[in-house]
């Protein structure tokens, strides 16, 4: 089951786009399912449920941080975190880059924006984000790195509404690609697309996605 449905979500995707497995809520048999079919980049949106599945499983999967952070449970996830998704705050991210120091490596981030229309949506405007890239406290920040941008749709059935939100998140990451790192080669990520909105999230230019009750059922 999990492993014909990974099969049939890889064979929509182009080779370039990575698939993140959202195991949030689900056991680690299910997991090690995902991860003998060939699965490595796997999901999770607490921070106590992560560090206890990096612990229970194969040291070679790459554990993505999907859900919000809060600045003091950092720590936890600083020492084996491949890409942390959520950062929707300047100080988050001086709190991951002190953890980076700490941890002797440089942890990859993505910048999290607000794009649906509700409010139980975390992120940034725009705005905010400009303010502290233009800042000089910014380049003093050596222990992370920037990979890119995240967001989420509106829960909606409105398709229209959903590209447009996608629309908006790419058009977000233009403006800051060419603003502020147009000469880093690593910030080239747009993490967007779920289970029901990823066929849309690709056709706006996502190269992440994170797909969770697709790949394992109902949580
Ligand atoms: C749970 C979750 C997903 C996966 O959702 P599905 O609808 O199960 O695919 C993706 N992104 C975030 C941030 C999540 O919390």
């Amino acid at each position: 089951m999990i492993k014909a449905q990974l099969a049939a979500i890889r064979s929509s995707l182009p080779a370039t786009t990575v698939l993140i497995a959202v195991s949030k809520t689900h056991p680690i048999e299910r997991i090690m399912e995902a991860y003998e079919a060939g699965q490595r980049d796997f999901g999770e949106n607490k921070v106590q449920e992560l560090v206890e599945k990096y612990e229970a499983l194969p040291k070679d999967i790459r554990w993505h941080m999907i859900g919000h952070l809060q600045s003091n449970k950092v720590k936890y996830i600083a020492p084996f975190a491949h890409l942390i998704h959520g950062v929707d705050s300047f100080n988050l991210l001086k709190e991951i880059n002190k953890q980076g120091q700490k941890n002797g490596r440089q942890i990859s981030c993505l910048l999290q924006f607000h794009i649906a229309q509700e409010d139980t949506k975390f992120g940034l405007s725009l705005e905010e984000a400009e303010a502290f890239l233009a800042g000089p406290e910014f380049y003093l920040l050596s222990h992370v790195r920037i990979c890119g941008v995240m967001g989420m749709a509106t829960f909606t059935e409105n398709t229209t509404q959903i590209r447009q939100e996608f629309q908006n998140l790419h058009a977000i990451y233009q403006q800051l690609q060419s603003s502020y790192f147009s000469s880093n080669s690593e910030f080239k990520e747009i993490s967007m697309g779920m289970s029901d909105d990823y066929p849309i999230a690709m056709e706006e230019g996502s190269t992440l996605i994170r797909v969770g009750s697709k790949i394992f059922g109902k949580r």
